[in-house]
């Protein structure tokens, strides 16, 4: 039994600790386990489309799942003109309760959790729709999610070659340099075109408050797969709506993916896959060697809670979270007042 009043909380410094001490290519595949897991049971969750509260520059949100067991919750922004201001488009954190007693049980930054389960999701699913061969990703965008994007696809996929373009030359330069070392084989390109040369797996990962078109139709190619992170908002989208038109499409959660995915540029009754139907067998995946299949990922709550999940098991065995005294606890529970009278 935990102590309830008292949470475990990972520090920033602590999840860096732990994501070091277990390698992050292991931890991502062990979070795509935990996912895949938990996707097979997807019939067993509270599902809501997150609750997006919206500005003019951003949009914070709140991700809310619980499987009866455990509840659990991710705040989470998405600014993209932060990095001009040294701030990070995205930051998270969150935390896991007891559906018993109501009582959390752990606390925990989610930034660099996000990344490694957002870079999970993405190879995971591209594990199931992905052509067998594929060896070669390009990848669009190469800011704060894109090494874990490259060496999830590595680790989970057997992706050998990344090839990377950014808007940004020093957004790729850093991105190349990260990776160094890591057995990929990094190719810096000039511009999408050539990044997209021989990929058999496009990665989207870009950050841009409006429909952008990272893609255009003529750049696709029969039977490749894209992975299209980045478009995950009203208004935010990266792909032509034209190769949309010509793919199998992959989603999460319909329900939020018709209001934040590549798909809100569709009819609302246009045809969509859900993956976790993939995965239990209940749906088909790619279909054959020239279907484009597309990942029209935007992030969902389950994934979250599979990430909290694994923590939380983590930490039974591994050091790298403090106590938090964060759940008041008064000798006679009905006695609060009482107990705040006594800290006098
Ligand atoms: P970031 O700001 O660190 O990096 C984005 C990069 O995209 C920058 O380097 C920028 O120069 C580049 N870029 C912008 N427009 C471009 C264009 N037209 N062509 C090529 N490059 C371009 O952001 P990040 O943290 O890496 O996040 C990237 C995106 O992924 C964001 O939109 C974020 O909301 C999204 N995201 C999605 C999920 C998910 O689960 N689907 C999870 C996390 C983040």
């Amino acid at each position: 039994m935990e102590h309830l009043n008292i949470v475990p909380f990972v520090s920033v410094d602590n999840m860096m600790k732990l994501v070091l001490h277990i390698g992050p290519e292991q931890v991502m595949a062990d979070i795509a386990t935990y996912i895949e897991s938990d996707f097979r049971r997807w019939e067993s969750f509270d599902k809501t489309p997150r609750v997006a509260s919206h500005s003019k520059v951003g949009v914070i949100e709140l991700m809310p799942t619980s499987d009866g067991e455990m509840y659990g919750f991710k705040y989470v922004n998405g600014h993209p003109k932060n990095t001009k201001e040294g701030l990070q488009t995205v930051t998270a954190f969150g935390l896991l309760a007891e559906v018993d007693t109501g009582y959390p049980i752990l606390l925990t930054e989610m930034t660099i959790l996000t990344a490694l389960r957002t870079a999970a999701m993405s190879a995971l699913a591209a594990k199931y729709l992905a052509p067998k061969d594929a060896k070669v990703m390009a990848m669009i965008g190469n800011g704060a999610q894109s090494e874990f994007q490259a060496l999830a696809f590595k680790a989970i996929c057997g992706v050998t070659e990344v090839r990377l373009f950014d808007i940004d030359p020093a957004a790729t330069g850093k991105c190349a340099a990260n990776l160094a070392g890591s057995g990929l084989k990094i190719t810096a390109c000039k511009t999408p075109e050539e990044a997209i040369e021989t990929a058999a797996i496009i990665t989207t990962v870009t950050a841009d408050k409006q429909n952008a078109t990272i893609l255009t139709d003529n750049m696709v190619g029969a039977g490749v797969h894209i992975n299209a992170i980045g478009g995950d908002c009203p208004g935010k989208t990266e792909l032509h709506r034209d190769i949309l038109l010509r793919s199998g499409i992959f989603v999460e959660y319909p329900p939020q993916t018709r209001i934040e995915g590549e798909i809100q540029q569709l009819d609302p009754d246009h045809p969509v896959t859900e993956l976790w139907q993939v995965i239990t067998g209940a749906a088909t995946g790619r279909q054959n060697a020239r279907q484009i299949t597309l990942f029209d990922s935007v992030g969902f709550a389950i994934e979250d809670f599979s990430a909290l999940r694994y923590i939380h098991d983590k930490l039974k065995t591994l050091p790298f979270s403090d106590p938090l005294d964060m759940i008041a606890d008064p000798d006679d529970p009905r006695d609060l007042y009482g107990m705040l009278l006594r800290a006098k």
